[in-house]
Parts: structure tokens; C-alpha cells; sequence
């Protein structure tokens, strides 16, 4: 199963380094997440750290020997860093909802991706259909290429976007790739998460991209505080969720 989890953004080291540790406590093979140019929906929310992220998130993941790190990309000056500063490291480049139509950044990703061996996370955008995603993933031309199902706008109030667990299987059967589910993002509030996540799982995905904070968090995070899942709660919860795995696997 993949897991991959971490902060939304990459914030301080201090906090970044803490989240590494309590997660590689549960399991080394944990891909750390965390944003560090951040697509925020108006410019004076907190935008990221930049390449001092990226620094940050590399050097925790290694640190602690977690499996790789996860972060977006949203322009070539992100994949020119990452590229030139850090070309042997295990980085998913991760192509976030916003931008899952952005055919220019597909194409520069997929040379990249292609050119330097790098697995690319891509997101469904919230308001795209599964062949448009489909479509999306033609972009890429190479065969490292993970997708992951969000949330997507419907009529319904009850939480931040709807998790359409239907293009799970609908995915992994049209595109052959492995397929993830973020519960966080379509839940947009930490109580909803464990069942999104469990549910996903149940519905055959291949792994979960989580948004986690440290047990001993005291400030708010600066993004995305809402739906950040406890450390606590995300051991018992990824514990659960390689049980329903397993017993799929039987
Ligand atoms: C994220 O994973 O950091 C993110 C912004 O998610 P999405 O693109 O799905 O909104
Ligand atoms: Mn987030």
C-alpha cells in the first residue's frame, strides 16, 4: 500500500522534522508530503517557503529514512530546483487538482519525469470528468505516473468535495495505473477522514495521500488546519486501513 502523508505545507524545520520522526515511528516506508509553493485560493494566505521547503522536506525525509518526500510543482523554476539541487532523491512530483488540465506543465513534467526518473502524483482536478483525467494522463508518457482521486464539486454541502470512490476501480481499469485517494482534501474536516480513508481503501485503491500534524502541535497550521488528522488518529487509522488491505488481498 502506498501512504503517503505529512504536513499541507511545509511550514518551519522544527515542525517538519517532528512530523518526519512520528511518522517514520509507524513506518519507514512512508512518503512525506508537504507543499512548499502552495496554491492558495486568495494571495494573501501563507504561499509556501519555496526552495527553503523543498530543502527542509528533503532533509527530513532523509534524515528520519522515510521512503521519498511528495511535493507539487506548479512551474519549470520548481522543477529546475528540484532537478539541479537534489537530482538522486526519491521526490514525487505531485500535479495538484488546479492544474490537472495545465497541458504545459503536463508536458514539461513528463519530460522531466521522463529524463530523471521521477514517479508523478496526478491529481483529478474537482471539477473534471475521468476521461478528462484520462486525457491528462496521456500527457505523461512514461509509466511511473500514480493518480489520485481528491473530491470533486457536486450538490452536496456535507463536506469540502464529494470523494467519487467510483473512479477508483473505474481509473485503475481504464488507465492500468495505481490509484490513491486523498481523504483529506475531500473531506476538508479531520473527523470525516478516517471513514473517506477507509472507504478508499475498501474500494480497492492502492494507497492514501493524508494530511497529518505533529501529537504536539500547538499552534494552528497555517494551512489546511481544519482537516489535518492528529498523529495519534493517523497511527490507528493506517493501522485499520492495512488490515481492510490485507483482507482484500487474501
Ligand atoms: C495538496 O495535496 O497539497 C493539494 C493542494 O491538493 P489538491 O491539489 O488536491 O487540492
Ligand atoms: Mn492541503
Amino acid at each position: 500500500m502506498i501512504m503517503i502523508a505529512g504536513p499541507c505545507a511545509v511550514e518551519t524545520a522544527t515542525d517538519t522534522y517532528k512530523i518526519a520522526e512520528e511518522l517514520s515511528k509507524y513506518d519507514k516506508q512512508i512518503i512525506l508530503r508537504g507543499g512548499c509553493w502552495k496554491p492558495r485560493t486568495k494571495p494573501d494566505s501563507f504561499q509556501g517557503l519555496g526552495e527553503v521547503g523543498v530543502d527542509i522536506l528533503v532533509a527530513a525525509y532523509e534524515l528520519y529514512e522515510l521512503r521519498g518526500c511528495c511535493l507539487e510543482v506548479m512551474d519549470k523554476k520548481h522543477l529546475d530546483y528540484i532537478i539541479n539541487h537534489y537530482p538522486e532523491k526519491n521526490i514525487i512530483l505531485q500535479i495538484g487538482s488546479r492544474n490537472m488540465q495545465n497541458f504545459e506543465l503536463l508536458k514539461l513534467v513528463s519530460s522531466y519525469s521522463k529524463e530523471y526518473g521521477n514517479t508523478v502524483l496526478l491529481k483529478r482536478g474537482f471539477g473534471n470528468t475521468i476521461n478528462e483525467m484520462c486525457g491528462a494522463r496521456d500527457y505523461l508518457q512514461h509509466d511511473n505516473v500514480i493518480l489520485c482521486e481528491r473530491g470533486i464539486r457536486t450538490l452536496s454541502e456535507a463536506s469540502r468535495f464529494t470523494l467519487d470512490l467510483s473512479a477508483v476501480p473505474v481509473l485503475q481499469q481504464k488507465t492500468g495505473c495505481r490509484v490513491i485517494v486523498d481523504p483529506s482534501h475531500a473531506a476538508g474536516e479531520k473527523s470525516l477522514v478516517p471513514g473517506l480513508a477507509r472507504a478508499g481503501i475498501a474500494a480497492g485503491a492502492d494507497g492514501l495521500e493524508i494530511e497529518v500534524k505533529s501529537a504536539s502541535a500547538k499552534c494552528p497550521r497555517k494551512c489546511d488546519e481544519a482537516q489535518a488528522l492528529p498523529m495519534d488518529e493517523f497511527y490507528i487509522l493506517a493501522h485499520l486501513c492495512e488490515d481492510i488491505d490485507k483482507l482484500l488481498k487474501k
